[in-house]
Protein backbone atom coordinates (compact mmCIF):
# COMPACT_ATOMS: atom_id res chain seq x y z
CA UNK A 1 0.00 0.00 0.00
CA UNK A 2 1.49 3.38 -1.07
CA UNK A 3 2.14 5.82 1.92
CA UNK A 4 -0.68 8.27 0.46
CA UNK A 5 -3.05 5.47 0.57
CA UNK A 6 -2.09 4.78 4.09
CA UNK A 7 -2.90 8.32 4.96
CA UNK A 8 -5.96 8.26 3.79
CA UNK A 9 -7.02 5.30 5.57
CA UNK A 10 -5.75 7.17 8.47
CA UNK A 11 -7.46 9.81 7.44
CA UNK A 12 -10.96 8.07 7.23
CA UNK A 13 -10.51 6.37 10.48
CA UNK A 14 -9.87 9.70 12.50
CA UNK A 15 -12.91 10.86 14.36
CA UNK A 16 -14.55 13.89 12.87
CA UNK A 17 -13.80 16.84 15.18
CA UNK A 18 -16.82 18.00 17.06
CA UNK A 19 -17.81 21.23 16.34
CA UNK A 20 -20.75 21.78 18.89
CA UNK A 21 -21.53 19.83 22.05
CA UNK A 22 -24.72 19.53 24.87
CA UNK A 23 -23.41 19.60 28.40
CA UNK A 24 -26.34 17.41 30.44
CA UNK A 25 -25.61 18.16 34.02
CA UNK A 26 -27.49 15.76 36.02
CA UNK A 27 -28.01 16.54 39.71
CA UNK A 28 -31.18 14.54 40.60
CA UNK A 29 -28.69 11.74 42.44
CA UNK A 30 -28.48 11.82 46.12
CA UNK A 31 -26.09 15.47 46.56
CA UNK A 32 -26.81 18.88 47.45
CA UNK A 33 -26.21 20.73 44.45
CA UNK A 34 -22.65 21.50 45.72
CA UNK A 35 -20.62 20.85 42.80
CA UNK A 36 -23.03 23.09 40.73
CA UNK A 37 -22.55 25.67 42.94
CA UNK A 38 -19.17 25.42 43.36
CA UNK A 39 -17.97 25.34 39.33
CA UNK A 40 -19.85 28.73 39.45
CA UNK A 41 -17.21 30.17 40.84
CA UNK A 42 -14.73 28.90 38.60
CA UNK A 43 -12.11 31.38 36.46
CA UNK A 44 -9.82 28.88 34.55
CA UNK A 45 -11.72 28.54 32.77
CA UNK A 46 -15.16 29.99 33.83
CA UNK A 47 -18.56 28.68 32.76
CA UNK A 48 -19.38 32.10 31.26
CA UNK A 49 -16.21 31.59 28.97
CA UNK A 50 -17.25 28.19 27.91
CA UNK A 51 -21.20 29.21 27.12
CA UNK A 52 -20.18 32.28 25.65
CA UNK A 53 -17.27 31.18 22.81
CA UNK A 54 -14.80 33.07 24.59
CA UNK A 55 -12.64 30.17 24.11
CA UNK A 56 -11.12 29.38 20.90
CA UNK A 57 -10.75 25.85 19.53
CA UNK A 58 -13.52 24.34 21.11
CA UNK A 59 -17.00 23.48 20.04
CA UNK A 60 -19.78 25.77 20.54
CA UNK A 61 -21.50 24.51 24.45
CA UNK A 62 -24.56 23.99 24.87
CA UNK A 63 -25.22 23.88 28.48
CA UNK A 64 -28.05 22.29 30.71
CA UNK A 65 -28.25 21.81 34.55
CA UNK A 66 -31.43 21.81 36.32
CA UNK A 67 -29.71 24.46 38.71
CA UNK A 68 -29.02 27.19 36.69
CA UNK A 69 -31.36 26.55 33.58
CA UNK A 70 -33.93 29.85 32.38
CA UNK A 71 -36.61 26.46 31.23
CA UNK A 72 -38.25 24.84 34.33
CA UNK A 73 -40.66 21.04 34.03
CA UNK A 74 -41.13 20.21 30.67
CA UNK A 75 -39.73 22.65 28.64
CA UNK A 76 -36.36 21.63 29.85
CA UNK A 77 -36.44 17.70 29.82
CA UNK A 78 -37.61 18.39 26.57
CA UNK A 79 -34.14 17.96 25.36
CA UNK A 80 -33.26 15.25 27.88
CA UNK A 81 -35.66 13.17 26.31
CA UNK A 82 -34.43 13.86 22.89
CA UNK A 83 -31.02 12.64 24.03
CA UNK A 84 -32.34 9.65 25.46
CA UNK A 85 -33.78 8.85 22.16
CA UNK A 86 -30.83 9.76 20.01
CA UNK A 87 -32.37 12.73 18.53
CA UNK A 88 -30.03 15.33 19.20
CA UNK A 89 -28.03 16.70 16.32
CA UNK A 90 -25.21 17.07 17.94
CA UNK A 91 -23.50 14.64 20.63
CA UNK A 92 -23.64 15.25 24.49
CA UNK A 93 -21.38 14.98 27.48
CA UNK A 94 -23.46 13.83 30.30
CA UNK A 95 -22.35 15.25 33.77
CA UNK A 96 -23.59 13.81 36.85
CA UNK A 97 -23.70 15.06 40.58
CA UNK A 98 -24.49 13.10 43.51
CA UNK A 99 -24.60 9.37 44.42
CA UNK A 100 -26.11 6.57 42.49
CA UNK A 101 -28.72 4.81 45.08
CA UNK A 102 -29.67 0.82 44.75
CA UNK A 103 -33.28 1.40 43.52
CA UNK A 104 -33.21 -2.47 43.90
CA UNK A 105 -33.17 -2.56 47.68
CA UNK A 106 -36.56 -2.22 48.52
CA UNK A 107 -39.78 -3.49 47.71
CA UNK A 108 -41.66 0.06 47.24
CA UNK A 109 -40.82 3.70 46.59
CA UNK A 110 -38.09 5.37 44.92
CA UNK A 111 -34.81 7.50 46.14
CA UNK A 112 -34.23 9.73 43.27
CA UNK A 113 -35.95 10.73 40.31
CA UNK A 114 -36.11 13.81 38.02
CA UNK A 115 -39.13 14.67 35.87
CA UNK A 116 -42.36 12.40 35.06
CA UNK A 117 -42.82 9.73 32.38
CA UNK A 118 -45.59 11.59 29.86
CA UNK A 119 -46.34 8.28 28.92
CA UNK A 120 -47.19 7.04 32.25
CA UNK A 121 -47.61 9.83 34.76
CA UNK A 122 -44.84 8.00 36.93
CA UNK A 123 -41.34 9.95 38.39
CA UNK A 124 -38.29 8.82 36.01
CA UNK A 125 -36.15 7.59 38.25
CA UNK A 126 -32.35 9.47 38.16
CA UNK A 127 -30.95 5.39 37.50
CA UNK A 128 -32.94 5.22 34.33
CA UNK A 129 -31.66 8.59 32.81
CA UNK A 130 -28.36 7.37 33.65
CA UNK A 131 -28.99 3.84 32.12
CA UNK A 132 -30.79 6.22 29.03
CA UNK A 133 -28.38 8.47 28.68
CA UNK A 134 -24.63 6.93 29.30
CA UNK A 135 -24.55 4.67 27.01
CA UNK A 136 -25.10 7.68 24.16
CA UNK A 137 -22.72 10.07 25.66
CA UNK A 138 -19.76 11.23 23.93
CA UNK A 139 -17.99 11.35 27.79
CA UNK A 140 -19.26 10.58 30.96
CA UNK A 141 -18.44 12.47 33.98
CA UNK A 142 -18.51 12.46 37.58
CA UNK A 143 -18.54 16.02 39.20
CA UNK A 144 -18.24 15.68 42.89
CA UNK A 145 -16.85 12.77 45.56
CA UNK A 146 -20.84 11.38 45.68
CA UNK A 147 -20.94 10.67 42.29
CA UNK A 148 -17.35 9.56 41.48
CA UNK A 149 -16.74 6.98 44.46
CA UNK A 150 -20.37 7.04 46.83
CA UNK A 151 -19.13 10.29 48.89
CA UNK A 152 -21.81 10.98 52.05
CA UNK A 153 -24.37 9.24 51.37
CA UNK A 154 -22.45 5.62 50.16
CA UNK A 155 -21.49 5.77 54.49
CA UNK A 156 -21.75 2.53 55.73
CA UNK A 157 -25.26 1.36 56.81
CA UNK A 158 -26.90 4.17 54.48
CA UNK A 159 -30.55 2.38 53.48
CA UNK A 160 -30.27 4.05 50.33
CA UNK A 161 -26.90 1.82 49.23
CA UNK A 162 -25.61 4.25 47.38
CA UNK A 163 -22.47 4.16 45.24
CA UNK A 164 -20.17 5.82 42.65
CA UNK A 165 -20.81 6.19 38.67
CA UNK A 166 -18.53 3.82 38.41
CA UNK A 167 -19.64 1.00 40.86
CA UNK A 168 -22.66 2.22 39.00
CA UNK A 169 -21.64 1.79 35.35
CA UNK A 170 -18.71 -0.56 35.70
CA UNK A 171 -15.39 0.57 36.11
CA UNK A 172 -14.33 -0.33 32.64
CA UNK A 173 -17.34 1.42 31.32
CA UNK A 174 -16.76 3.78 28.07
CA UNK A 175 -18.20 6.35 26.79
CA UNK A 176 -19.12 6.97 22.71
CA UNK A 177 -15.96 9.11 22.50
CA UNK A 178 -13.52 6.57 24.10
CA UNK A 179 -12.84 7.76 27.61
CA UNK A 180 -13.41 5.73 30.38
CA UNK A 181 -15.39 7.68 33.06
CA UNK A 182 -13.87 11.04 34.46
CA UNK A 183 -14.07 11.20 37.99
CA UNK A 184 -13.31 14.73 39.68
CA UNK A 185 -13.82 14.22 42.87
CA UNK A 186 -14.19 16.92 45.88
CA UNK A 187 -16.71 17.92 48.18
CA UNK A 188 -17.31 20.01 46.80
CA UNK A 189 -15.23 19.63 43.64
CA UNK A 190 -12.64 22.39 43.05
CA UNK A 191 -14.27 25.12 40.33
CA UNK A 192 -10.99 25.21 38.45
CA UNK A 193 -10.30 21.07 38.57
CA UNK A 194 -13.72 20.46 37.09
CA UNK A 195 -13.93 23.34 34.78
CA UNK A 196 -10.51 22.43 33.34
CA UNK A 197 -11.50 18.97 32.63
CA UNK A 198 -14.85 19.47 30.60
CA UNK A 199 -12.44 22.03 28.87
CA UNK A 200 -9.75 19.73 27.74
CA UNK A 201 -12.75 17.17 26.92
CA UNK A 202 -13.91 19.56 24.72
CA UNK A 203 -10.49 19.97 23.15
CA UNK A 204 -10.40 16.16 22.51
CA UNK A 205 -14.12 16.47 20.85
CA UNK A 206 -12.66 19.30 18.83
CA UNK A 207 -9.56 17.08 17.68
CA UNK A 208 -6.94 19.54 19.65
CA UNK A 209 -5.90 17.23 22.26
CA UNK A 210 -5.22 13.12 22.90
CA UNK A 211 -7.51 10.94 24.92
CA UNK A 212 -7.72 12.32 28.56
CA UNK A 213 -5.35 10.53 30.81
CA UNK A 214 -6.99 8.91 33.90
CA UNK A 215 -5.23 7.30 37.09
CA UNK A 216 -6.51 3.92 38.34
CA UNK A 217 -9.79 5.78 40.36
CA UNK A 218 -10.43 7.71 36.86
CA UNK A 219 -8.77 11.14 37.99
CA UNK A 220 -7.07 13.24 35.18
CA UNK A 221 -3.69 12.29 36.10
CA UNK A 222 -2.62 15.75 36.34
CA UNK A 223 -4.60 16.84 38.52
CA UNK A 224 -4.16 14.10 41.24
CA UNK A 225 -0.43 13.73 41.02
CA UNK A 226 0.49 15.18 44.71
CA UNK A 227 -0.77 14.89 48.43
CA UNK A 228 -1.77 18.04 50.23
CA UNK A 229 0.35 18.13 52.45
CA UNK A 230 3.42 18.33 49.36
CA UNK A 231 2.02 20.95 48.22
CA UNK A 232 0.32 23.07 51.72
CA UNK A 233 1.30 26.59 53.04
CA UNK A 234 1.86 24.62 56.53
CA UNK A 235 4.38 21.86 55.20
CA UNK A 236 7.70 23.66 56.54
CA UNK A 237 6.03 24.53 60.49
CA UNK A 238 5.41 20.09 59.63
CA UNK A 239 9.12 19.77 58.34
CA UNK A 240 10.21 21.63 61.90
CA UNK A 241 7.28 19.71 63.71
CA UNK A 242 6.08 23.15 65.08
CA UNK A 243 2.42 22.26 65.56
CA UNK A 244 -0.77 24.08 66.28
CA UNK A 245 -2.80 23.32 69.62
CA UNK A 246 -6.08 25.05 68.66
CA UNK A 247 -7.43 26.69 65.69
CA UNK A 248 -6.10 30.23 64.59
CA UNK A 249 -2.37 29.54 64.52
CA UNK A 250 -0.33 29.74 61.02
CA UNK A 251 1.08 26.35 61.85
CA UNK A 252 0.31 22.84 60.76
CA UNK A 253 -2.58 21.95 62.09
CA UNK A 254 -2.00 17.94 62.03
CA UNK A 255 -2.70 17.32 65.89
CA UNK A 256 -6.10 19.09 65.36
CA UNK A 257 -7.18 16.47 62.70
CA UNK A 258 -6.04 17.39 59.76
CA UNK A 259 -5.18 13.92 56.84
CA UNK A 260 -3.34 15.87 54.51
CA UNK A 261 -0.43 13.64 54.15
CA UNK A 262 -2.45 10.57 52.81
CA UNK A 263 -4.64 12.93 50.51
CA UNK A 264 -4.15 13.42 46.92
CA UNK A 265 -5.53 16.98 46.38
CA UNK A 266 -4.24 20.60 45.42
CA UNK A 267 -5.89 22.80 47.08
CA UNK A 268 -2.91 23.61 48.69
CA UNK A 269 -1.56 25.08 45.80
CA UNK A 270 -4.56 25.86 43.71
CA UNK A 271 -6.62 27.21 46.23
CA UNK A 272 -10.29 27.53 46.08
CA UNK A 273 -11.41 30.83 44.04
CA UNK A 274 -9.48 32.65 41.59
CA UNK A 275 -6.60 31.18 43.63
CA UNK A 276 -7.46 32.15 47.41
CA UNK A 277 -8.14 30.13 49.95
CA UNK A 278 -7.81 25.99 50.21
CA UNK A 279 -8.17 24.17 53.50
CA UNK A 280 -5.12 24.19 54.97
CA UNK A 281 -3.85 27.79 53.97
CA UNK A 282 -7.12 29.00 55.62
CA UNK A 283 -6.82 26.83 59.02
CA UNK A 284 -9.47 24.23 57.65
CA UNK A 285 -8.09 20.18 58.42
CA UNK A 286 -8.76 18.20 55.83
CA UNK A 287 -10.70 15.47 55.99
CA UNK A 288 -9.73 14.09 52.50
CA UNK A 289 -13.11 14.82 50.88
CA UNK A 290 -11.75 13.71 47.10
CA UNK A 291 -10.52 10.14 48.25
CA UNK A 292 -12.59 7.03 47.46
CA UNK A 293 -12.69 5.83 50.75
CA UNK A 294 -13.98 9.07 52.14
CA UNK A 295 -15.73 9.29 54.42
CA UNK A 296 -15.87 6.70 56.52
CA UNK A 297 -11.87 6.12 56.60
CA UNK A 298 -10.98 9.79 57.43
CA UNK A 299 -13.45 9.66 60.81
CA UNK A 300 -14.28 10.50 63.43
CA UNK A 301 -12.87 14.12 61.45
CA UNK A 302 -11.84 16.25 64.53
CA UNK A 303 -9.70 13.49 65.97
CA UNK A 304 -5.47 13.65 65.19
CA UNK A 305 -5.39 10.96 62.33
CA UNK A 306 -3.36 7.41 64.13
CA UNK A 307 -0.56 7.43 61.45
CA UNK A 308 -0.06 11.17 62.68
CA UNK A 309 0.76 10.23 66.05
CA UNK A 310 3.48 8.14 64.57
CA UNK A 311 4.58 10.35 62.29
CA UNK A 312 4.79 14.14 63.95
CA UNK A 313 6.15 11.85 67.00
CA UNK A 314 9.13 10.24 64.63
CA UNK A 315 9.96 13.72 63.67
CA UNK A 316 9.68 15.53 66.80
CA UNK A 317 13.44 15.37 67.75
CA UNK A 318 14.66 16.08 64.22
CA UNK A 319 12.20 19.32 63.91
CA UNK A 320 13.21 20.64 67.68
CA UNK A 321 16.53 21.00 66.82
CA UNK A 322 16.69 21.93 63.48
CA UNK A 323 14.45 25.04 64.98
CA UNK A 324 16.58 25.89 67.40
CA UNK A 325 19.14 25.57 65.24
CA UNK A 326 17.67 27.89 62.60
CA UNK A 327 16.73 30.00 65.10
CA UNK A 328 20.31 30.80 66.20
CA UNK A 329 21.33 31.01 62.62
CA UNK A 330 18.58 33.46 61.13
CA UNK A 331 19.06 35.42 64.16
CA UNK A 332 23.10 35.64 62.97
CA UNK A 333 21.66 35.88 59.34
CA UNK A 334 19.46 39.26 60.88
CA UNK A 335 22.75 41.23 60.74
CA UNK A 336 24.51 43.13 58.07
CA UNK A 337 28.02 42.16 58.04
CA UNK A 338 30.63 43.75 60.36
CA UNK A 339 32.56 45.54 57.41
CA UNK A 340 29.26 47.61 55.95
CA UNK A 341 29.06 51.44 58.10
CA UNK A 342 31.10 54.72 57.90
CA UNK A 343 34.42 54.60 58.22
CA UNK A 344 34.73 50.64 58.81
CA UNK A 345 35.94 49.93 55.39
CA UNK A 346 38.72 52.64 55.21
FE1 LIG B 1 -22.80 17.81 47.81
FE2 LIG B 1 -20.33 16.96 48.35
FE3 LIG B 1 -22.04 15.28 47.26
FE4 LIG B 1 -21.10 17.28 45.82
S1 LIG B 1 -19.89 15.61 46.61
S2 LIG B 1 -23.23 16.62 45.94
S3 LIG B 1 -20.89 18.89 47.36
S4 LIG B 1 -22.27 16.22 49.31
FE1 LIG C 1 0.43 18.66 56.12
FE2 LIG C 1 -2.00 19.25 57.03
FE3 LIG C 1 0.15 20.16 58.25
FE4 LIG C 1 -0.53 21.09 55.85
S1 LIG C 1 -1.66 21.36 57.75
S2 LIG C 1 1.52 20.56 56.54
S3 LIG C 1 -1.33 19.24 54.92
S4 LIG C 1 -0.45 18.00 58.04
FE1 LIG D 1 -11.09 18.03 50.65
FE2 LIG D 1 -8.86 17.92 52.11
FE3 LIG D 1 -8.80 18.88 49.65
FE4 LIG D 1 -10.05 20.24 51.59
S1 LIG D 1 -7.88 19.81 51.46
S2 LIG D 1 -10.77 19.92 49.48
S3 LIG D 1 -10.90 18.56 52.82
S4 LIG D 1 -9.29 16.78 50.24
Amino acid sequence: MSGTAVGREQSAMKPQPVEEMHILWLTAALGCDGDTISMTAATQPSLEDLVLGGIPGVPKVHFHNPVLAYETGDEFLELWHRAAAGQLAAPFILVVEGSIPNERNKSEGYWAAMGTDPATGQPILTCDWIDRLAPKAWAVVAAGTCATYGGIHAMQDNPTGCMGLPDYLGWDFKSVGGAPIVCVPGCPVQPDNFMETLLYLLWQAAGQAPMISLDEQLRPTWLFPQTLHECCDRAGYYEQADFAQAYGSPKCIVKLGCWGPVVQCNVGKRGWMNGIGGCPNVGGICIGCTMPGYPDKFMPHMDEPPGAKLSSSAIAIYGRTVRALRRFTLASQNKEPEWRGRGKSE
